[in-house]
């Protein structure tokens, strides 16, 4: 039987979803269990464990949680987002087909490009998943899989996943979307047909950039075997979440709703501010879904309820103006990664997006001069002041 899905509203499960005080000492967080074995009662007789890789108390409430968060039927917790792409992948057999968005963070095209052809005999083809007559196009009979992210990853594409969901079950193919942009308070794609989200928990879900972790859900309405296939690969390949972390991630997920609030409100108030100057600071273009000239505007609007904390500027001069403003800002700190309270500003064309090969990159529009903002929870005209001086001539 599915699971009837919870009717509490989104606040209230990101705090109690999958937790219950301890029943032993009452302790109203979920105590961390170091334990890395556990009692057996008799041959074939325990309390629901084993050994920790196979399962965990602390790590199973964060899976229960963050399944809760996402409408999934389970939800399987990794050390990285990385890890959880790469069991995903696993589910699996040698030498499938995989039709995969052209616009996809470095790790996972690299995973997907010089790992898995060469290890597991792959074949992936990498089209626009914006252009969903592409990704129809692009999908055979042989293919067993759909990888895509929306927003994508520099440029901000937006993906139909409606659209893409049912184009991979009409061709008997599961289909992946990886929703770390967006999180799922801004939008669950099991809702509306993907077979399995995952997450770099690293990014939104942590909120804070102390930690690393990933997650794969698997939706109810994914073929039966394919949650099955997950908790045995979990626990078969190995790579399981620590349990510190798993606390540290429960408690981070109590605050999404307030921090993705202040994030994407943040990020509107960036980005339209330099849409209307662009000219003024060299912008050559600025990447927002929340602003109306974006592309993908329309279709964010209805699978999203917000638009996201990353905004992606153009901007006039390449790499050399590129190395001025990294150098310049204050507030916005130079470095990789997403999804944290403080604000950063990073380079895709020399640091995430240095795996695909530069023909590939400037395809897609990952040129010189973009760089890439992940506004956080700091004021925003501070936010606007720290990037107005450094965009300044
Ligand atoms: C960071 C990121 C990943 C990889 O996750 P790690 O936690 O760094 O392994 C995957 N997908 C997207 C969209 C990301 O931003």
């Amino acid at each position: 039987m599915k699971k009837r899905p919870n009717q509490q509203r989104f606040e209230t499960r990101a705090i109690h979803a999958g937790q219950e005080p301890d029943p032993l000492t009452g302790a109203v967080v979920t105590p961390i269990v170091h334990a890395s074995t556990f009692v057996q009662d008799g041959i074939g007789e325990n309390r629901g464990y084993i050994y920790s890789r196979v399962g965990n108390p602390t790590r199973l409430t964060v899976e229960r949680c963050v399944a809760d968060l996402e409408n999934a039927e389970t939800a399987f917790a990794f050390p990285t987002g990385l890890a959880a792409a790469a069991t995903v992948l696993e589910v699996l057999d040698h030498g499938s087909h995989i039709v995969a968005h052209d616009d996809l963070y470095g790790g996972i095209h690299r995973i997907l490009q010089d790992v898995r052809t060469r290890s597991a005999g792959h074949r992936v083809r990498f089209v626009d998943f914006s252009d969903t007559d592409a990704v129809r196009a692009a999908v055979t009979a042989d293919t067993s899989l759909l990888w895509y992210e929306t927003p994508s990853n520099p440029m901000l594409r937006i993906v139909d996943i409606e659209a893409v969901s049912r184009i991979a079950r009409e061709n008997g193919a599961l289909s992946v979307c990886d929703n770390t942009f967006a999180s799922p308070y801004l939008q669950r794609p099991i809702d509306l047909g993907a077979d399995i989200v995952i997450h770099s928990a690293t990014k939104f879900l942590c909120g804070h950039s102390d930690m690393m972790a990933g997650i794969a859900c698997v939706s109810p309405w994914a073929p039966d075997d394919v949650a099955e296939r997950l908790k045995f690969l979990q626990n078969a390949v190995g790579a399981v979440l620590g349990v510190t972390d798993c606390a540290m991630l429960l408690r981070s997920l109590k605050t999404l709703p307030v921090r993705m609030d202040r994030h994407c409100r943040n990020a509107r108030l960036v980005a339209e501010h330099f849409a209307e100057t662009a000219d003024r600071f060299g912008l050559d273009d600025v990447h927002y879904p929340g602003l109306p000239g974006h592309p993908g505007h329309d279709i964010a609007a209805r699978q999203m309820s917000d638009f996201g904390a990353i905004v992606t500027l153009m901007l006039r001069g390449g790499l050399d103006r590129a190395d001025t403003v990294l150098r310049r800002t204050g507030i916005f700190k130079f470095a990789v990664s997403l999804g944290g309270v403080e604000s950063l500003i990073q380079h895709p064309a020399s640091l995430t997006h240095k795996a695909v090969p530069a023909e590939k990159r400037e395809k897609v529009g990952v040129t010189d001069g973009l760089v890439r903002i992940s506004v956080g929870l700091e004021h925003a005209s501070d936010l606007i002041a720290d990037l107005e001086s450094a965009l300044a001539s």
